[in-house]
């Protein structure tokens, strides 16, 4: 993938559940094809933390499973960094297991104004990519 397409409305989704654990970190999936984001999936935060996130894994199989009865891929997965820029943490780029996915972050130090990054993470290497909001 080379950017990822996101509806403006999905990032609104994705920004509000981030806000609402804050001032712990949130999580969760996007589901898509061809590198756009379709559906986005808000999930549980199993170890809240203003620092680290853990999905919990009886939600991500559930989801995996509807995705692959609705043939979606797993373009990326979210969380938010409550205080801290949306940079990837060693703990991300570490636990990053899904390569091909993109690894969304946004930022809420500045609650009125988050900001939202996306990377693909490799072979322990994040590299930024660009995010187009669609309509
Ligand atoms: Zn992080």
């Amino acid at each position: 993938m080379d950017r990822l397409i996101v509806a403006e409305e999905l990032i609104e989704q994705m920004v509000s559940h981030c806000r609402a654990g804050y001032p712990y970190e949130a999580c969760g999936m996007l589901a898509g094809r061809n590198g756009r984001v379709e559906k986005v999936y808000a999930m549980t935060n199993d170890e809240p933390s203003p620092v680290s996130y853990l999905i919990n894994p009886r939600e991500q199989f559930l989801v995996m499973k509807e995705m692959r009865e609705k043939r979606l891929e797993l373009v990326g997965i979210f969380h938010s960094h409550p205080s801290s820029p949306p940079v990837p943490s060693a703990k991300d780029v570490n636990l990053a297991f899904y390569p091909d996915s993109v690894y969304v972050i946004l930022g809420l130090s500045d609650p009125g104004h988050p900001e939202i990054r996306a990377y693909e993470i490799r072979d322990g290497r994040a590299v930024e990519l660009p995010v187009e909001p669609v309509r």
